[in-house]
């Protein structure tokens, strides 16, 4: 069986590896997609906190079950060999105080599938706990179904921002969490959805998935304020952009992941005299099986969201493309042999 290894960090290679045996309570996948987001490549380069290598990368997958370990087959998880399944790549120690004080995203140990501990799914097959495992209906685009572990984030996202019916929501970034809180925001009960990205190219994206108000820069924008601002790039000059542009009594939101060593100033003053919220939102919390319900209603448009699939031997093209800032979500597909541009 073969897999994308990181061997070490920055040392990239594809492997023969045994074939991987679910143990209890647990199943075994085929993989059939795995997204390609920045974790991967702050995990390659020895950014990501608490990595081990080696590691086999991939945290946003899906596949079809294709064994059981002992008891998979029974309880509230219960899975059956053919299952269609997203997984939910974070696991939690369930016994330090974030855990029990339900704040599992947050746990002290908090382990990641492909990105601290355990394998990921860049590889033919993988492992994965049946409580992490989410079966889709039969009719899902497998494929697409990899977008269900962002919108996760996303749904998670949504969930810790202070809101209300009405409001109007200005979005940074028109990568893939841009795109998904984007077209969350109506389903959120925003009257009204603005996306700004300074690379025009990003916004076709946003216009082909129904996001109604595109700009290059906010000063372009129809209205000077908004009611909930969420940055989804992590750049310092978007941050600093868009937290004035906050109305009195509205909130700004990190979502993107900015350097860990950077800063960004604002006015004090400002947050204290309007009451401005900054929140912050850290992976999934309990939104999983909602993302994958959402998905399932049609709350996202996948299909324009997804550029390229790459093969297992081409995973190092794949990254150097995510770097480039080429393409739309990139895609490894373990199982098959071409990789393939999704859209003309
Ligand atoms: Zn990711
Ligand atoms: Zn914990």
């Amino acid at each position: 069986m073969r897999a994308v290894v990181f061997a070490a960090e920055g040392e990239l290679t594809v492997a023969e590896r045994p074939e991987p045996v679910p143990g209890p309570r647990a199943v075994l996948i085929e993989t059939a997609a795995v997204g390609i987001c920045g974790t991967d490549t702050h995990v390659l380069d020895g950014e990501f906190e608490g990595t081990v290598f080696p590691l086999v990368p991939g945290h946003e997958a899906t596949g079809t079950v294709v064994a059981l370990g002992p008891g998979a087959d029974q309880g509230p998880t219960a899975l059956a060999v053919g299952d269609h399944v997203a997984v939910n790549p974070s696991s939690t120690c369930g016994e330090c105080d974030l855990c029990l004080t339900g704040r599992q995203n947050l746990c002290r140990a908090w382990n990641g599938m492909g990105v601290v501990r355990a394998d990921g799914a860049a590889q033919q097959r993988f492992t994965a706990p049946a409580a992490n495992v989410f079966r889709l209906r039969p009719d899902t685009d497998v494929f697409e179904a990899a977008l269900i572990e962002p919108l996760a984030c996303a749904i998670h996202g949504w969930d810790v921002l202070p809101r209300r019916m009405g409001d109007h929501v200005l979005v940074y970034g028109s990568g893939t969490m841009g795109l998904l809180m984007a077209q969350l925001a109506p389903r959120a009960g925003a009257a009204s959805v603005t996306i700004v990205d300074v690379n025009p190219d990003r916004l076709v994206t946003a216009a082909e998935v129904g996001i109604e108000h595109r700009y290059t820069s906010a000063d372009d924008a129809d209205r000077a304020e908004w009611d909930v601002v969420i940055d989804c790039t992590g750049s310092i000059a978007a941050i600093e952009d868009g937290l004035p542009r906050v109305m009195a009594g509205g909130v700004f939101q990190h979502f993107g992941v900015a350097p860990a060593e950077t800063t960004a100033r604002y006015s004090p003053f400002r947050i204290y005299r309007d009451e401005v919220s900054v929140v912050g939102t850290m992976a999934v919390l309990n939104s999983f099986g909602r993302a994958v319900a959402m998905f399932e209603a049609g709350a996202i448009k996948a299909r324009p969201m997804i550029s390229h699939s790459f093969t297992l031997s081409d995973y190092g093209q794949a990254l150097q493309m995510f770097r480039a800032g080429q393409g739309r979500k990139l895609q490894v597909r373990p199982n098959q042999d071409t990789s393939q541009i999704l859209l003309g």
